[in-house]
């Protein structure tokens, strides 16, 4: 069966060509079979969900959690999340299924769906630079959330706010964060989190335990937290692909989160479904 899947194909000197091709024969070259020596590790927003107006308005198909749920079985439970939302946050989104998960960009992590979550690291975001980004909302269609253990102000109702609110952050977080602090840039998003978390550093933890050890971690991301991820890939022997666009790190890209849920439904032996 030639699933209804299409990676863009990425060549070493071409990325983000218009002349890209898209290629069956540039999936992720697993299936079901193989899942016994595979951790599947996946970004959440923008990955396998939908980007939407706000974070609290994303919509979890009930086709991906199908899927999810299966492909946790066949992977031996070696599926995490790897999300900037909480833990907690994902577990309302994809109730009732409960996964392994990597929270908080890195500073939350769950091993095995029984256990309790842990923090990381302590949060690095202090009062007084909550209530100074607390006063970026003079504008409705800027929101800003507070995941605990990072601030997101996000613009996507606004986008020509970008450059004003990256130009204020940046100067907030040098008034009183220091080298502590570090602004991401996502999609209409800018995010402040501690400087000593990342995906990256929380992937790497991970793979230590089982049931992930002695896997090949695959692992699917979007957006500039996820660029972590991918550099750390090679030295833990696994494989990356990003989502709509080319990234450092990434051997292939999908071209929407519809066609990574095509892939998980097709890993899964079914008909893709959106
Ligand atoms: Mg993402």
């Amino acid at each position: 069966m030639t699933p209804n899947v299409a990676i863009r194909a990425m060549r070493a000197t071409g990325l983000n060509n218009d002349d890209d091709v898209y290629s069956d024969d540039h999936l992720p070259p697993w299936d079901a079979r193989d899942l016994s020596s595979v951790a599947l590790l996946l970004d959440v927003d923008g990955t396998i969900l939908d980007l939407a107006a706000t974070p609290s308005s994303v919509v979890v198909p009930s086709a991906l959690r199908t899927s999810l749920d299966t492909l946790y079985a066949r992977c031996g439970g070696a599926l995490a999340l790897v999300s900037g939302r909480l833990i907690e946050n994902l577990d309302l989104l994809f109730e009732p299924l409960r996964l392994p998960a990597i929270g908080g960009h890195g500073a939350q992590i769950r091993l095995r769906t029984d256990d309790p979550i842990r923090l990381r690291s302590a949060p690095a975001i202090g009062s007084a630079l909550h209530e100074l980004v607390a006063g970026l909302a003079f504008d409705p269609r800027v929101m800003i959330e507070d995941k605990g253990t990072s601030l997101a102000v996000h613009y996507r109702l606004a986008p020509e706010l970008g450059p004003a609110l990256d130009v204020k952050l940046r100067g907030m977080v040098d008034a009183l964060g220091g080298d502590a602090l570090e602004v991401l840039h996502g999609k209409l998003v800018i995010e402040i989190k501690s400087a000593r978390v990342n995906k990256g550093e929380a992937v790497r933890e991970l793979m230590r335990h089982e049931p992930f050890a002695q896997r090949t971690p695959v692992f699917i991301g979007d957006d500039t937290t996820d660029e972590a991820v991918f550099r750390n890939l090679p030295g833990l022997g696994g494989v990356g692909y990003s989502v709509e666009r080319a990234m450092a790190g990434a051997s292939g890209a999908f071209r929407s989160p519809a066609d990574v849920r095509a892939w998980l439904s097709h890993l899964c032996g079914r008909e893709p479904q959106s």
